[in-house]
């Protein structure tokens, strides 16, 4: 199973060049502004916030190269929908 996904985003035309206008004067990609946007920083679970320091308690690992979702997580996240409730 990939540990990442890209998904497709409808977003209105100013607002589109508005990010690219950002990220053209920063010097970045439209993605990597759109994750720091989103608060993806690597080394956070996004899902549980943990950290390499202080990881979950019964301890986990990254389950993706971008260190954005933990093992933990990622397992209960597993068979889940988008609202993280179960799969029928
Ligand atoms: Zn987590
Ligand atoms: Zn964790």
């Amino acid at each position: 199973m990939p540990t990442t996904q890209t998904v497709n985003l409808t977003l209105p035309t100013p607002y589109v060049n508005r990010l690219l206008h950002l990220a053209g004067e920063r010097g970045t990609s439209l993605s990597e502004l759109l994750r720091a946007r989103l608060g993806l920083v690597a080394g956070v679970c996004q899902a549980c916030g943990c950290t390499d320091e202080c990881g979950c308690p019964d301890g986990c690992s990254w389950s993706d190269d971008n260190e954005n979702l933990c093992s933990r997580c990622a397992k209960f996240l597993e068979g889940r929908d988008q609202f993280g409730r179960l799969a029928p």
